[in-house]
């Protein structure tokens, strides 16, 4: 890390820093400005950093402490250069190749899941969504079916092929999760729950990571740095908008934020364009948009009958919505040099 001295600070003040920086053991190199000095420290350990920081702030003449190697590395690219392909099952995402996940909200029958199932892959999906365990913004609604919703995926993946990724809301639901389904979803309002991201990342399966409702892109590739360092990289990043000072939309899809992201990680990322919007009319131009922008693959809500939905009715595709939009994907996918991936219908 780099030590900033203020305009006004005097030999002494540089001292102190010297000096703390010895005590601890580290070594130091000095650079004198016309109007500044810097004190670059030298070998401080990765979990030391923080506190070290926030210490040398306290001292006299101390203007800025500044880290000079990001905060996350295994899933940064400047440890890995090249984009990873993740895989849900056979299901394909980054390195150019884009996969549809889609599915409704959450698993309210085995009818209507059967039937979104069916839908989504006679469209073109390469994955099956649906939520077991929802989180919702408020804890009088609807919170899933469970264990029952995790046997509904399997019967539908088993009759359509489609992988399943479904959330895990807490520790407790991990193993079952593992035993049900191909890949385990962190929602966004668990995207700092430490104790989940460590279970997530030492159950060994894929996980997809929403980025959280007013978490910076740092915070977001520090959450997946924390599933990385329990081991797994079998990591797929989800931008589903963010909070901001607009209300026209549900959240705020932050395409330049997944954009400047993938320059940031190897980790392929998708984009939810349900779940940021808030409404069906917006679905169709944000899958094409972040699919021109460079998306590794999209996450869409689709229902077999959006206006019955238990939740999430606004925002939900109906089969012939969805349909349509596959077309469009697959036409755009063409133009942009995207390598869509197929299902095993269409293949
Ligand atoms: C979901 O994908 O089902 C969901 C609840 O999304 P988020 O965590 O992004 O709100
Ligand atoms: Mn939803």
């Amino acid at each position: 890390m780099m030590i900033v001295m203020n305009a006004k600070a005097t030999d002494g003040d540089i001292q102190s820093v010297v000096e703390m920086l010895e005590a601890k053991g580290y070594d130091h190199h000095i650079s004198r400005g016309v109007e500044r000095t810097l004190v670059g420290a030298i070998g401080t350990p990765d979990g030391e950093k923080q506190a070290m920081a926030e210490q040398l702030m306290t001292l006299n003449g101390v203007e800025r402490v500044v880290p000079i190697l990001r905060p996350y590395k295994l899933v940064s690219r400047e440890h890995q250069e090249e984009t990873s392909v993740v895989y849900i099952g056979d299901a394909a995402f980054g390195r150019g190749k884009v996969g549809i996940i889609a599915g409704p909200c959450t698993v309210e029958t085995e009818e209507q899941t059967l039937a979104a199932a069916r839908a989504v892959k006679a469209a073109g999906a390469v994955c099956l969504r649906g939520g077991a365990f929802k989180p919702r913004t408020s804890p009088y609604d609807f919170q899933g079916l469970g264990e029952d919703a995790l046997k509904i995926l399997a019967t539908a993946r088993e009759e359509t092929g489609l992988p399943v990724v479904t959330e895990a809301r807490d520790v407790s639901h991990v193993d079952l999760v593992a035993e049900y389904a191909d890949a385990l979803q962190i929602g966004a309002r668990n995207m700092q729950n430490y104790d989940l991201l460590q279970s997530a990342g030492e159950s060994g399966m894929p996980v997809v990571l929403k980025r959280g409702l007013s978490a910076t892109v740092e915070e977001w590739l520090k959450a997946a740095e924390y599933i990385a360092s329990s081991g797994n990289l079998d990591i797929i990043l989800c931008e589903r908008g963010i909070r901001t000072f607009e209300t026209i939309t549900r959240f705020t899809l932050d395409l330049a934020g997944m954009v400047a992201a993938k320059q940031e990680t190897h980790l392929p990322i998708i984009v939810d364009p349900s779940h940021s919007t808030g409404h069906y009319l917006l679905v169709s131009p944000m899958t094409l948009a972040a699919i021109a922008a460079g998306a590794d693959g999209v996450m869409i809500e689709v229902h077999p009958q959006p206006d019955r939905a238990l939740c999430d009715s606004a925002q939900q595709l109906t089969p012939k919505n969805f349909q349509k939009l596959m077309d469009n994907v697959r036409s755009l996918s063409t133009a942009v040099g995207a390598d869509l991936q197929r299902n095993s219908e269409e293949a």
